[in-house]
């Protein structure tokens, strides 16, 4: 299967900013990897109208009624949405987000045909207590503990560490396959119709520098990218395209 790239812009741009950033992507992409784009939700017509899988970085458990503030899956899966970031460690942090919670979000939005890109990952205090692997299960089974999720073949988990988002500090390659390793078992032993087939992207500090590395990793399929992929060169040498 082709890598999968996916830019997670955060609160981050203006739509003249979004517009040039695909605009130029878009002159230069070659689909060597796939190349996805979650935008802040002002945006995602802009992404989608520029033929790039646009995704939001967060999204309703309900499909509709009286919600206030909130993103329906249903509505974005309508306008020509492709994806939805779910439980991403800033919702958790800022946001009170947590794994049980989020597994009625991951269950709607699956419903309504979206991909889910699930996230988990470690604070440096849990790692450094050796917490990493049994926290990550844990992760794993709340926010995906449901039967319907049984043939989830649009399920993707990413594996952000949080120490290494933002901060330039990258897992090491190994580092990073040794916590994919155990996503993959716990995925394969959950869902065993297509677990070893889930894509398991990596977050956290990706660059243009380290990313053909991290790659190279068995049980790492892709990248899930902030800071690196706000300009099209860096997101464009990611994908391939150098
Ligand atoms: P950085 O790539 O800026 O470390 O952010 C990672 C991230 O949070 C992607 O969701």
């Amino acid at each position: 299967m082709k890598k999968l790239m996916v830019g997670n812009w955060k609160m981050n741009k203006n739509g003249k900013e979004a517009q040039q950033f695909t605009e130029e992507f878009n002159s230069k992409f070659t689909d060597k990897r796939d190349a996805w784009i979650a935008s802040q939700a002002l945006f995602v017509k802009l992404i989608i109208n520029s033929g790039i899988k646009a995704g939001i970085q967060n999204c309703s458990e309900h499909v509709n009624g009286a919600y206030t503030g909130e993103v329906s899956p249903r509505s974005f899966k309508e306008m020509g949405g492709h994806f939805v970031i779910l439980g991403h460690s800033e919702r958790r942090q800022y946001f009170g987000e947590t794994s049980k919670g989020l597994n009625a979000k991951i269950r709607t939005a699956l419903a309504e045909g979206l991909e889910v890109i699930y996230c988990v990952g470690e604070t440096l205090a849990e790692r450094e207590a050796g917490q990493t692997l049994s926290l990550i299960e844990d992760q794993l089974h709340q926010g995906l503990n449901d039967q319907s999720l049984a043939n989830a073949t649009n399920l993707i988990v990413a594996y952000e560490p949080v120490w290494a988002i933002g901060t330039g500090k990258t897992a090491s390659p190994a580092q990073a396959q040794e916590v994919h390793a155990h996503i993959r078992n716990v995925l394969k032993a959950k869902f065993p119709a297509f677990g070893d087939k889930t894509r398991i992207l990596y977050g956290g500090s990706v660059n243009p520098a380290n990313v053909e590395e991290l790659l190279a990793q068995k049980d790492i399929d892709g990248g899930l990218v902030g800071g690196a992929s706000l300009k099209p060169a860096d997101f464009l040498a990611l994908c391939g395209d150098r």
